[in-house]
């Protein structure tokens, strides 16, 4: 089969790591193909952590990410974040949030602290950096302002007044409301809310709905559903993956702001998360105006060398065993991350990375891959399952040298790190991304 595409880069994954090597390469004037499905972005709250937690097994979050960046490489030598220095990790987070923010999802955050943002579920998440759409409740939580909580009717996995009773002890001005949401009764889904207000008609009559209870607040957090994407409506309408729709998130709250005449913050919600989906809509609307191929919803079936030391990747297609497009490459970064992913897949006897059969770093025996209490402070150790690479982020074989000289690794998939419980998913996946670039880039020279 020809090959349908020939580039400098295949990205393997679409999840946080491999949209952030997609974007890293690309801005380096490198040519970039990407293929991946669902990933962790899509049920992601939209937050980009650096790192919340550390040490995990005292439960100790982190004020100052920087800091705890530096207690992390000392205390876990192996950790990934050991292979990335902290100006590259700034660096990242300063290109990665600028691509952002040029796609209509500005972030914001501070220099040296974690922000603190409120959950559906009333606790308190450590973030390095939030949606601009959550960040008045960042500063309205800190400044304990008068606040108000729109809860609707029928939907599911959001609470107000559980925020209000977990908070509520020492956020005395936060109230909520439950409401029903304009035009609609039963169970409700946060697309299907996000799309309706797309809508100004139903912004304005949500506006309505809300209006009586303002009274004193000074801030008004609704569920994170004003708008299933961000980018600036002119580009967004002009794209099929977003449809011709009116208004985005940003229309919406400016809308609801200048209604009810008070700031106007989202609150992430459960899974699925409109606040994941605006990430991957922003990368799947924007990536190809810099020049990525994207396969979405695509996986990697297969692949070969070619007589150039390159990669020859078969793309699977619909049906069983189907090849709908090769891509040929220089080289490679595999960001498949973990089970959810499917970066790695597990039998009854071991961990295996399925792809191009790399070594997994893993316990020896089965029965130690979970702790006996679920809750064991440390962790399970299968949460530190994944691939061992060189400090330019080669993966090994199992001699211990590079499996390839032009295959990197980002991500999830990484050994020697529990993401989840240190708070560090989309961090992780971004600084160790543009460390991959890096060197791949470093590596044709
Ligand atoms: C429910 C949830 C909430 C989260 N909330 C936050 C949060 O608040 N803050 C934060 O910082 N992070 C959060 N994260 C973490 C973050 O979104 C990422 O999951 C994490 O950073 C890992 O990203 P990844 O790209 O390494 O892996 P994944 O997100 O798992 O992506 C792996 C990708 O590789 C693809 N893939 C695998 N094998 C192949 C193949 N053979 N061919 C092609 N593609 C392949 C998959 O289809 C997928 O696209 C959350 C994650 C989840 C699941």
């Amino acid at each position: 089969m020809e090959p349908d595409c020939s580039c400098d880069l295949m990205v393997v994954g679409a999840g946080m790591a491999g949209m952030a090597a997609a974007l890293f390469a690309s801005s380096r004037g490198l040519s970039v193909a990407q293929a991946g499905a669902l990933g962790g972005i899509d049920f992601s709250t939209g937050m980009l952590d650096l790192l919340g937690m550390h040490p995990v097994e005292e439960l100790h979050a982190v004020d100052n990410p920087w800091q705890g960046l530096e207690a992390l490489r000392r205390d876990e030598p192996h950790h990934p974040y050991g292979l990335v220095p902290d100006a590259d990790v700034r660096a990242a987070f300063e290109d990665f949030t600028a691509f952002l923010a040029e796609a209509g999802l500005p972030y914001d955050g501070y220099a040296d602290r974690n922000a603190r943002v409120l959950t559906s579920l009333g606790t308190v998440k450590p973030t390095y950096r939030a949606p601009c759409s959550m960040w008045p409740g960042v500063q309205a939580m800190e400044r304990k302002l008068p606040c108000l909580i729109i809860d609707f009717i029928g939907l599911k996995g959001f609470s107000g007044r559980q925020i209000v009773e977990v908070r509520g002890p020492e956020w005395p001005g936060l109230r909520s409301v439950r409401i029903p949401f304009p035009g609609c009764a039963g169970e409700l889904y946060p697309e299907h809310l996000a799309w309706s207000l797309t809508e100004m008609d139903v912004v304005d009559w949500l506006a309505e709905s809300v209006a009586e209870h303002v009274q004193d607040a000074q801030a008004v957090g609704f569920p994170a559903v004003l708008g299933p994407y961000a980018a600036p409506a002119s580009t967004a309408s002009s794209t099929a993956s977003v449809g011709a729709a009116s208004s985005g998130l940003y229309d919406v709250i400016a809308r609801l702001r200048e209604r009810l005449g008070v700031e106007i913050f989202e609150i992430p919600t459960m899974p699925p998360s409109i606040a994941g989906l605006r990430l991957r809509a922003a990368f799947e609307t924007f990536l190809p105006g810099r020049g990525v191929r994207i396969y979405p919803q695509k996986r990697v079936a297969e692949w070969e060398r070619t007589d150039n030391g390159g990669f020859r990747f078969h793309i699977a297609g619909a049906g069983e065993g189907d090849i709908e497009a090769v891509v040929e490459a220089r080289g490679a970064i595999l960001a498949g991350g973990r089970f959810f992913g499917k970066g790695l897949t597990a039998d009854r006897h071991a961990v295996h990375e399925p792809l191009f059969g790399l070594p997994v770093l893993q316990p020896k025996h089965r029965d130690e891959w979970h702790r006996e209490d679920f809750f064991d402070a440390r962790g399970h150790p299968l949460n530190r399952t994944g691939v061992e690479v060189d400090a330019r982020l080669r993966p090994l074989s199992e001699n211990g040298h590079p499996a390839f000289p032009n295959l990197f690794a980002a991500g999830s998939i990484l050994a020697n790190q529990d993401w989840m419980r240190a708070k560090c998913g989309a961090g992780l996946a971004i600084a160790t991304a543009y460390a991959a670039v890096q060197s791949y880039q470093n590596s044709l020279s």
